[in-house]
């Protein structure tokens, strides 16, 4: 990664931490970024541990000024953020008949407008040093609905959208910008389905087993190289073949 700057959301825990770690493993500059920053420490003393370079920074995405600031406390500790990776999320389920207003909102702002934003504050630098990597962490159920999750389904049909978009208004620039969609990965997100819904679900994935974090991080990472120059605008499966 020759040292080049790294910006992850939603660094605490799951995927954005082992994102955070492997892309310190190969040589990136990481700036870890959520709003529990007692475990964003800790990623920072294991990156050091093994002879990484990192730093904590708080962000909440829903916040706009809490994300200028980040970028800012980024660029001082390490320079211009060159590669973003756009990964906090979190889910609100119900259908759609009885959704609350306030967990669709909640859904939309720190899925996609929190990614939006993170993109704004992270392109003027990437346009100017013409060199950039935008990675948005999407969803299979943002490439094939899922009942009881349209407010999170929206979010990351959303970010693939979003990802085309900007890919092609930056492309002259030397930026990529590409999501990597994953099926369904061990993390807390997924640990609150309960043990019938786990059983319904391995059957569909023809790999027979779920993800893991790191099966993510290593897309991510890839996306992210010199080896991906010129790749921009895709959306990369990581799910097992749950969806081909
Ligand atoms: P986790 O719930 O384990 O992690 C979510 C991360 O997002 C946490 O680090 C959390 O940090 C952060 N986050 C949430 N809200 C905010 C916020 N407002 N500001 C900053 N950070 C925030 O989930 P996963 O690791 O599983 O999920 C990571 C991403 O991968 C998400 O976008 C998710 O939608 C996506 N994904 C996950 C799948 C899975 O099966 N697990 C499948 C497909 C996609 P903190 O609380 O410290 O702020």
């Amino acid at each position: 990664m020759n040292n080049r700057v790294a910006l992850v959301t939603g660094a605490s825990q799951g995927i954005g931490r082992a994102c955070a770690l492997l892309l310190a493993q190969h040589g990136a500059r990481v700036v870890a970024g959520a709003r529990q920053v007692e475990k964003l420490e800790q990623l920072v003393v294991e990156i050091r541990a093994a002879g990484g370079h990192a730093a904590a920074v708080p962000l909440d995405v829903t916040s706009e000024e809490s994300i200028s600031t980040a970028f800012r406390q980024a660029e001082a500790v390490f320079g211009k953020v060159e590669i973003l990776i756009n990964n906090a999320g979190i889910t609100r389920d119900g259908l759609v008949m009885r959704m609350k207003r306030e967990n669709w909102d909640a859904v939309i702002q720190t899925n996609l407008t929190g990614a939006f934003l993170c993109i704004q504050q992270a392109l003027p630098g990437m346009v100017r040093a013409r060199w950039g990597r935008i990675v948005n962490i999407s969803s299979v159920v943002g490439e094939m609905g899922n009942p009881g999750q349209a407010n999170y389904v929206a979010s990351k049909a959303g970010l693939i959208g979003l990802t085309k978009s900007i890919a092609q208004e930056v492309a002259s620039r030397n930026i990529t910008v590409n999501a990597v969609a994953p099926g369904f990965i061990q993390t807390a997100m997924t640990e609150a389905l309960d043990e019938k819904a786990r059983e319904r679900l391995l059957p569909l994935i023809p790999l027979g087993r779920m993800g893991t974090d790191l099966d993510v991080a290593h897309a991510v990472r890839f996306l992210v190289s010199d080896e991906a120059a010129y790749i921009t605008g895709h959306v990369l499966d990581v799910n097992g073949g749950l969806r081909m």
